[in-house]
């Protein structure tokens, strides 16, 4: 009887090796510009408490109220799946005791996060994200900074028609001015709006403007914007941010409709958007949080950071047709024919292997045919078939996989202690080769 095949979660995904290149590739460009700016890797558990996911994101934001895994094992207290990265890295940036250890500090990291949603493309139930918090400055250039950040990940990827959208939420004080001024404007159409909203309007007015559902955000679009209610402060600090964005050529606009999903954010608010992927457009979003800290029980401590999601950034360079960095293919597969060329062969790529070359034998007990073939689908560069006449003279052919003819002389290696050493020097000639490097000619 057939087995039952047992699928993937839905809203999951599986990388498989052939796909893999776009991960390397979109990781290799987060670290490295990240480094470059300084900022430092951190790891961070899976799962944290519940309490921290409703104390930093916040209890009336969708993620809280709609969207957390929450799990519990017997004798604990609930858990939950962290659904993004910032709550834990901020928790263990105060446990661990990095705030005293010379500020700004300046941390990412690339995890998975999950999320109870509706799957569709580009909004998955675990997804990645790569993220940074910087603590320690309320300076607008600490600001300026993490979005030339995003900046320069996004160009790195080489992504084109990404558009930065800036905003300025405020301080707790001229936001709660800016909040009576919403209710103001909404309590007449209150009526007609979704009963999220009217959760909303009573306990967090700002997410008014958040809402994804047609009437209300039909509404929403003659409210009053934050920006007519900064005060001096916020205002000069989000005119500086423009300031410094403009000197270092970052493009942006001001779009005072982005709070962002997250209750913790103050003053500067930012999104880049995508207009390739559809309606999961948003690739980053980020902003201020000089509360938070002080929140979850450090000294108080101004902080801000963004989160980067991985599937829509990689969803966003395969649809511009962005290039991904090539895989690496095995160097040299070394087949053999006989119990003691399968000998030879395995000491042979242990020793390339000491040398960082990617070498391969079989490991099947397959024909010599059946071996060739394998060494083209997994695209060797080279290769080499030992049987007894090899081993006999103690020389072995080198076969250039890809080389369009068969070369006039053919290349012999020995198989002695300087196999490793001629192969490799062959190898490194092939790649200055592919690479166009010129070789001179002979006199
Ligand atoms: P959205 O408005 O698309 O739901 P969000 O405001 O919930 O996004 P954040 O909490 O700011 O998103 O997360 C940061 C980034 O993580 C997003 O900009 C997006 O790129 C990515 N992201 C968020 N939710 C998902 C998801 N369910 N699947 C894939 N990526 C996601
Ligand atoms: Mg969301």
């Amino acid at each position: 009887m057939a087995q039952l095949m047992v699928k993937r979660p839905n809203g999951t995904r599986d990388v498989v090796p052939s796909q893999m290149y776009k991960w390397n590739t979109v990781e290799g460009i987060v670290k490295s510009q990240a480094e470059a700016y300084g900022f430092k890797e951190i790891r961070i558990p899976t799962f944290e408490e519940t309490g921290l996911f409703v104390r930093s994101v916040g209890d009336t934001t969708d993620v809280v109220q709609k969207e957390m895994y929450s799990v519990t094992a017997t004798g604990d207290d609930g858990f939950t799946l962290r659904p993004e990265g910032t709550a834990g890295t901020i928790r263990a940036l105060i446990e661990n005791g990095l705030l005293n250890d010379g500020l700004p500090q300046k941390l990412f990291y690339v995890l998975s996060c999950f999320r109870h949603e509706k799957p569709q493309a580009g909004r998955l139930r675990e997804f990645h994200q790569f993220g940074v918090e910087m603590a320690g400055s309320s300076d607008p250039r600490a600001d300026a900074e993490v979005i030339s950040l995003a900046k320069s990940i996004l160009d790195a990827a080489g992504l084109k028609n990404i558009q930065l959208n800036i905003n300025s939420i405020g301080c707790p004080e001229c936001r709660a001015k800016y909040q009576q001024a919403l209710k103001d404007y909404f309590a007449p159409s209150l009526d007609k709006m979704c009963e999220t909203c009217h959760n909303r309007y009573e306990k967090n007015p700002l997410r008014l403007l958040d809402c994804k559902s047609e009437i209300c955000s039909e509404i929403a679009k003659g409210a009053p914007v934050i920006i007519d209610y900064l005060c001096d402060d916020c205002r000069t600090h989000f005119e500086s941010l423009q300031k410094y964005l403009t000197a270092m050529g970052i493009d942006f606009a001001i779009n005072p409709k982005i709070v962002r999903g997250l209750d913790y954010y103050t003053k500067t608010v930012f999104e880049f958007i995508s207009t390739d992927i559809g309606s999961q457009g948003t690739v980053c979003g980020g902003g201020r949080y000089d509360g938070l800290i002080e929140e979850l029980g450090g000294k108080p401590t101004p902080a801000l950071g963004f989160g980067m999601g991985l599937e829509r950034l990689i969803l966003t360079m395969e649809n511009q047709g962005a290039e991904f960095a090539d895989e690496e293919s095995c160097d040299i597969y070394i087949g053999s024919m006989g119990e003691n060329a399968a000998v030879k062969a395995m000491q042979i790529c242990r020793e390339l292997r000491e040398d960082g070359v990617r070498a391969e034998c079989d490991v099947v007990g397959r024909s010599v045919r059946a071996q060739m073939k394998y060494a083209d689908k997994i695209k060797a560069k080279f290769s080499v078939m030992i049987g007894d006449s090899e081993l006999e003279s103690g020389k072995v052919e080198l076969k250039d996989m890809q080389a369009a003819e068969k070369p006039a002389e053919p290349t012999m290696l020995t198989l002695d202690e300087n196999f490793r050493g001629c192969f490799n020097a062959l190898l490194i000639a092939k790649q200055l080769d592919a690479e166009g490097f010129d070789f001179g000619t002979d006199e």
